[in-house]
């Protein structure tokens, strides 16, 4: 289970989507995220549902068999439920991203799209909901683990007195190690987070831009410095755990050199 589950993002999704290609890898990736997802082929079936039960955010597919996306929302709405909405639409189908905000969605994806940007577009539609419930905006822009802080705001890592210097995929799969930190983050869940997508990713490109963030971790000068280590261990087989170490514990450092499984 994540750790780091902000206190303001959603427990419970509803999917509405029929095909199952798409819609089985968002699911398991939405779990493997800490969400409670939902998930229903069809738009009549989802409109109940919807209706039925108290979702966080909506995920609706304009092109549904029988009722489609857009008469969802429509339905949805005129029922008086303001439950978030993101509508999918595909790419060629221009104009369904307008008509499905008038019809009442909240925001649209245009397929195909990254992990990554549902994830952002969850946060920014659940952010809405809470600021519009007069909540404050808690998201997490610092993360800290014994001597690394990064600030995901300014994208900027220190470790110790060092600041370090990381490439956007280092960065990001650095964010998913320490908002999880402590706990396996599997490499399906870095492929999507990081990549996007778990088939637009070689295992070995996971390898490198581990190694090269243990590089950074381990270029940096923090010996001498009263201050706790932080190391990326391989879960053979599975993915990747930051850890902590206390300061002056070797034994800790080196674990962190062993070699990747592939
Ligand atoms: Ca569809």
């Amino acid at each position: 289970m994540p750790s780091s589950r902000p206190s303001f993002s959603p427990e419970r999704i509803l999917f509405v989507e029929d095909e199952a290609d798409v819609a089985g890898p968002i699911k398991r990736g939405l779990e493997e995220e800490g969400y409670r997802v939902s998930w229903t082929t069809e738009g009549e079936e989802g409109l109940t549902e919807a209706l039925a039960v108290s979702y966080d955010v909506l995920i609706v597919d304009w092109r549904l068999p029988g009722m489609d996306g857009r008469t969802l929302v429509e339905r949805l709405r005129s029922e008086g439920n303001a439950t978030p909405l993101l509508m999918l639409t595909a790419l060629q189908d221009v104009d369904h991203r307008v008509a499905g905000l008038d019809a009442g969605a909240d925001d649209y994806l245009t397929k195909p799209f990254s992990f990554e940007e549902l994830l952002a577009r969850l946060r920014a539609l659940t952010r809405r909901a809470d600021r519009q419930a007069e909540s404050p905006d808690t998201q997490t822009t610092h993360l800290q683990a014994g001597a690394l802080t990064m600030d995901t705001a300014r994208r900027t890592v220190r470790y110790g007195p060092s600041s370090l210097d990381l490439r956007p995929k280092a960065f990001r799969m650095l964010e998913l190690l320490l908002r999880q930190k402590g706990t396996v983050v599997t490499r399906t869940t870095i492929a999507e987070r990081v990549w996007g997508s778990p088939y637009d990713v070689t295992a070995n490109a996971i390898d490198v831009t581990v190694s090269s963030l243990r590089h950074a971790l381990q270029g940096a000068d923090i010996t001498g410095e009263s201050l706790s280590r932080v190391s990326i261990e391989t879960e053979r087989g599975v993915g990747y755990r930051l850890t902590v170490s206390p300061p002056g514990d070797p034994l800790r450092e080196a674990s962190s050199t062993t070699s990747d499984s592939t």
